[in-house]
């Protein structure tokens, strides 16, 4: 197929917030550099997308080189779909419900537009990649998680072979861990990642579903991360041996950002239309951003306010938000907190969400914070009042405090946020890291550790600093540019 048509390039997210948002970054960011894009999503999260994502109608004006195609997931439409939590039973719909349809899009030109010539297929989605392979489109594979995860993950055989894991019964979880070249030292067995952490033999359902993800990595024709060169270089230079070649293109929250704002000339559009291009929201929530935050910190004091976010998928017990609660006031800073309202379970022996626990909260909290269902995460982050943000360090979140420069407490739930809390507090040390504990001293204590005296502004200070290094990588001549323009040049090649 290589050769026969101009480039043309399927994104496929696995459908999820924290796989979207940055795969649309991407896609915008190829769009602007002059590529025929199509991007693929399951319809439910389109329909959450164009009921809150700004950023989903500014995509839609380039409509000369930009798409949106839709397949369906297989579930029923009241599933409540915890798509990361639930991954293979999204993984197992899609591929019964969509195989077909999506075969379809990278064989036959649709709508008049040109065969496609490049997939690039997140790495997690199966789907996305045997498809590909099959019809022979060439694949880039995308993960949206970090290098230090997807390298443990490629870990994988080593550990299974040395008896790292399963772990045996009764063990240290703070012993060092071996057998993952470039992390001696740094990672214990309790910061593995919850699929390695909670196997019980080398059959087990999710140790097969790393195998999967690992293979896919290594046999696309490239491989993109959403990181930048100074974060990792050791780890990236020892996975540069192992992969295809590795686009590190990000932060690309930051890097889109950048491609908007240089954007211009080359378009036929009146000055008017480009000038509101710029100016449109890059959220890609599938959630309604709740913005009297923002009203709320403009009251407050620089550097004085905690931010609480989860995330997307995370859930908490009412006695673990009750914990969390207790802590931040108990430390007696201010903060501001995102409670989805799925995201409070109820241990009982139906798992329900408890509203009722997040409504109460909510009374509580008025005297010292302020709370909403979704915020708008990025804005918040850049608020000169916040100080420091607790968070379950998922991948984009994580990306998203160190290039605000704002300093971390994280508390991992699960996946590979528990290796990025590692490297966020020993490796970068831009944080700390209560892993494995939820008690309201030790969230007062380190509140306290991150907002208040010496140590607070040490890592204020490595946080400015890294978030300056993220800066300088998608600038003109930076690693992540530098990136971005050979990603482009492979994708261009796939054309005639
Ligand atoms: N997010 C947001 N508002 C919120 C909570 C989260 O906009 O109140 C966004 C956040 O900015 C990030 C994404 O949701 O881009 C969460 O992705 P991440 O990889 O951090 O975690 P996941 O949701 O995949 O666990």
């Amino acid at each position: 197929m290589a050769g026969s048509a101009a480039p043309h390039v399927l994104i496929f997210p696995f459908p999820a917030q924290g796989h979207v948002t940055p795969m649309l970054s991407l896609a915008e960011i190829l769009s602007l550099s002059g590529l025929r894009i199509t991007f693929l999503n399951t319809e439910h999260i389109h329909r959450r997308l164009l009921r809150h994502s700004p950023a989903l109608s500014r995509l839609a004006r380039r409509r000369n080189n930009f798409r949106f195609l839709t397949i369906p997931d297989g579930l029923p439409e009241d599933d409540p779909r915890l798509s990361d939590v639930e991954f293979a039973k999204v993984q197992d719909s899609m591929k019964t419900s969509s195989r077909d349809q999506y075969k379809e899009m990278l064989t036959q030109e649709i709508d008049g537009w040109p065969p496609v010539t490049c997939v690039v297929a997140d790495g997690t989605l199966h789907l996305a990649n045997e498809v590909a392979d099959e019809v022979g489109v060439p694949t880039l594979v995308f993960r949206t998680s970090s290098p230090c995860s997807c390298w443990v993950y490629q870990s994988l055989p080593t550990l299974l072979h040395d008896g790292v894991i399963p772990f045996p019964e009764e063990c240290d979880m703070d012993e060092m861990v071996r057998g993952v070249e470039g992390m001696e030292g740094i990672v214990r067995r309790r910061d593995l990642p919850s699929f390695m952490r909670l196997a019980k033999s080398a059959d087990d359902h999710d140790i097969k579903l790393i195998s999967t993800i690992n293979a896919h990595a290594i046999s696309g024709k490239g491989f993109i991360l959403n990181s930048f060169e100074a974060l990792d270089p050791t780890l990236l230079s020892i996975m540069r041996s192992y992969y295809p070649t590795i686009y590190t293109v990000g932060p690309l929250h930051l890097h889109v950002k950048s491609f908007i704002s240089n954007y211009n000339e080359e378009e036929e559009e009146e000055e008017e239309e480009v000038d509101n291009y710029k100016s449109g929201s890059n959220s890609t929530s599938l959630w309604q951003e709740d913005r009297t935050c923002m009203t709320w910190l403009d009251d407050q004091r620089d550097k004085s306010v905690v931010y609480v976010s989860f995330g997307s998928v995370a859930v908490v017990s009412r006695e673990q938000l009750n914990e969390f609660w207790q802590g931040l006031v108990n430390s007696g800073h201010r903060f501001l907190w995102a409670v989805r309202r799925d995201m409070v379970v109820s241990q009982g022996e139906e798992m329900m969400n408890d509203m009722a626990a997040a409504e109460e909260l909510e009374k509580g909290t008025k005297e010292r914070g302020c709370m909403v269902d979704w915020a708008p995460q990025e804005e918040v982050l850049a608020h000169p009042a916040v100080g420091c943000f607790l968070t379950h360090s998922g991948w984009n979140s994580t990306l998203e405090g160190l290039v605000a420069g704002v300093p971390m407490i994280c508390w991992p739930f699960f996946a590979d946020q528990l290796i990025n809390s590692r490297f966020t507090s020993e490796v970068w040390r831009i944080g700390v890291d209560m892993k494995d504990r939820c008690d309201r001293i030790t969230v007062e204590r380190m509140v306290r550790e991150v907002m208040e005296g010496e140590g607070a502004l040490r890592l204020r200070s490595s946080a400015a600093k890294m978030g300056e290094l993220a800066r300088k990588s998608v600038e003109e001549g930076g690693t992540s540019r530098a990136d971005l323009e050979s990603l482009v040049r492979y994708i261009k090649s796939t054309g005639s």
